[in-house]
């Protein structure tokens, strides 16, 4: 057995600090750090209706098969999927197929919305008449469905499978655009300051890198493909992305470095904007920081160039 290595058993990954771990205490070390990130963070009480939004990419699914394990182990904890099938042609079809297959397998109930069924138009729709990135139109209206439905379904918690790398591209994107109050809602936990109308999002691999991620997904053979939406590379989020994964390469600690300085400044930031309180959208009551919410904004935009 070589220095460094876990056991005898080929290694899948090797930790910052210099570790190889096989397939099976990898998979105990992943686990192990998702649970104690929900209990760092008391993301999880002792009784919840749970929904995870699930893309049928690696993240969701790492999430969703956690979540179960815990549900499991734990029946007061009811754990269901959501998808939002957005109209992404050549993408979702595919992540689609892969979310409702590990659903059934797993006995997993699942919730699914389209943008065309709620809206009337799928998302490449929407970008040909738009003057709009494809990511702003996808993510504003994706977070209203996934808040509306996990709200009209009565679930306590909507788990999302951020992890460490997305929330350092968040972190980093917020500050390039001097929009503070974004990072306020940012966490390992957001939307809890009792607001019926908002369902608190929790984000249990916020801990975990991409890396990590991806290598426990497919040890644990919870997809067989990978699939990335066409769009990704006209975001900001693409940019920064390929930034930090750079500076990761030249200075190792880098991601780790920002979430840290970030958890610590986040109580201050939070409390900082919450004075500006919520209002409600005076077309679908859904929350909104000004008259109208993001999604009948750009709703009424659509009606407008149609
Ligand atoms: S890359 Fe952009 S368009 Fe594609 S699913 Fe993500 S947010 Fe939506
Ligand atoms: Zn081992
Ligand atoms: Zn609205």
């Amino acid at each position: 057995m070589k220095k460094n290595n876990c056991c005898s058993k080929n290694p899948v990954i090797k930790l910052p600090a210099g570790e190889r771990l096989c397939k099976s205490h990898f998979t105990k070390y992943f686990e192990g750090k998702v649970f104690r990130t929900i209990r760092q963070f008391n993301l999880i009480g002792k009784k919840e209706r749970i929904v995870a939004a699930l893309s049928g990419g690696k993240d969701s699914l790492t999430l969703l098969h956690i979540l179960n394990k815990l549900s499991k182990q734990n029946p007061r904890i009811k754990v269901e999927a959501i998808t939002i099938d957005e109209g992404i042609k050549g993408y979702r079809e595919k992540t689609l197929k892969t979310a409702k297959k590990f659903c059934k397998k797993n006995k997993i109930k699942l919730n699914l919305f389209s943008f065309k069924k709620e809206f009337g138009l799928k998302l490449d729709n929407m970008i040909d008449v738009l003057n709009e990135k494809p990511c702003t139109v996808c993510g504003i209206l994706r977070r209203y469905l996934l808040n509306k439905k996990s709200k009209e379904l009565g679930f306590t918690k909507l788990a999302t499978g951020h992890n460490l790398d997305d929330e350092c591209q968040s972190i980093m994107m917020n500050q390039f655009k001097n929009n503070m109050q974004a990072s306020a809602r940012l966490g390992p936990i957001s939307g809890v300051n009792k607001n019926k109308k908002f369902v608190p999002r929790i984000k249990p691999l916020y801990l975990c890198t991409e890396k990590e991620t991806a290598i426990y997904a497919y040890s644990n053979n919870l997809l067989d493909n990978f699939t990335e939406c066409p769009n990704i590379t006209e975001s900001y989020r693409a940019e920064i992305r390929n930034m930090l994964n750079d500076f990761e390469q030249k200075f190792p600690g880098t991601k780790h470095s920002i979430i840290n300085s970030f958890l610590q400044i986040l109580p201050e930031l939070k409390s900082g904007f919450k004075e500006q309180g919520l209002n409600y959208c005076n077309i679908c009551q859904e929350p909104a920081s000004k008259g109208k919410c993001n999604a009948c904004r750009l709703l009424d935009k659509i009606k407008k160039v149609k």
